[in-house]
């Protein structure tokens, strides 16, 4: 049956060695409190200066394992080096159709075989490695998905949408907002930057797993269920104002419902 609910998805991006340990601390802590599982997209071998301004730490294999093991998390595939170039080569079903940047959009499909299969070796070295794909800058495009389609990925956070769809043999869950804030109907994945966090954004987190945490589910919940026509729609109808909205400026989307 066609059901217009309303499910929450946390993800945490740029988690690498040298991140902003305390943040990402805090916020797992904060999940663990409420038995919530969120997603933590890892760069295999962070080259982004802009992600790695603290302190290497040697022992972040053993701590994402650690995490995984214990169920706190799922992990995904944050890219390979995070080096972004700039691009306006996109997929369809890319969100990031307003970023300008990308690991991979553009490049030949080997290029992108090549750099996605070192990143997948270095996460399969420390023992987690995860079909769930996070592209850095929400980018990709129509290779990217092969490659990834060829690589044994079966789902990617990120895609234009309130509901997720399959498409290519993916599922795609879309990802729509940085601050979380109730909604009516969706599937609402946040995406949380603990590298630059603030204390409203961590008491927005806080808020809305207190109010919600019924309503909070793991990625691997996610499930494409009856009345596809229905969600393809309202797909359709969200992408279109999401387009509309951002391309006018508007902040709409931010405020609070
Ligand atoms: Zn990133």
């Amino acid at each position: 049956m066609f059901n217009m609910g309303v499910k929450y998805i946390f993800r945490l991006d740029d988690v690498n060695p040298s991140m902003n340990w305390n943040e990402f601390h805090r916020y797992i802590n904060l999940f663990k409190k409420y038995n919530i599982k969120p997603l933590i997209g890892v760069i295999p071998d962070n080259q982004d200066k802009e992600i790695k301004k603290y302190e290497f730490n040697d022992n972040f294999w053993k701590i994402i394992k650690d995490l995984v093991d214990s169920k706190v998390v799922d992990i995904s595939q944050h890219g390979y080096q995070h080096q972004l170039f700039p691009t306006s080569i996109q997929s369809p079903h890319s969100i990031g159709v307003f970023s300008k940047k990308s690991e991979f959009s553009g490049l030949s499909r080997q290029e992108q075989y090549d750099k996605i299969l070192k990143g997948k070796n270095i996460m399969k070295e420390y023992g987690v490695e995860s079909d769930i794909w996070m592209s850095p800058a929400h980018t990709l495009d129509n290779s990217t998905i092969e490659v990834l389609v060829d690589l044994g990925f079966k789902i990617i956070t990120d895609g234009s949408g309130l509901f997720p769809f399959k498409s290519e043999k993916m599922l795609f869950v879309p990802q729509q907002f940085e601050r979380p804030r109730r909604m009516p109907i969706g599937v609402i994945t946040f995406c949380i930057h603990t590298n630059n966090s603030s204390d409203i954004l961590y008491q927005d987190t806080e808020k809305l797993l207190e109010s919600s945490s019924n309503d909070c589910i793991s990625i691997r919940d996610v499930k494409v269920g009856k009345g596809k026509l229905g969600y393809y729609f309202i797909n359709k109808l969200f992408q279109f104002f999401l387009i509309k909205i951002r391309s006018i400026k508007l902040l709409i989307l931010d405020i609070r419902l």
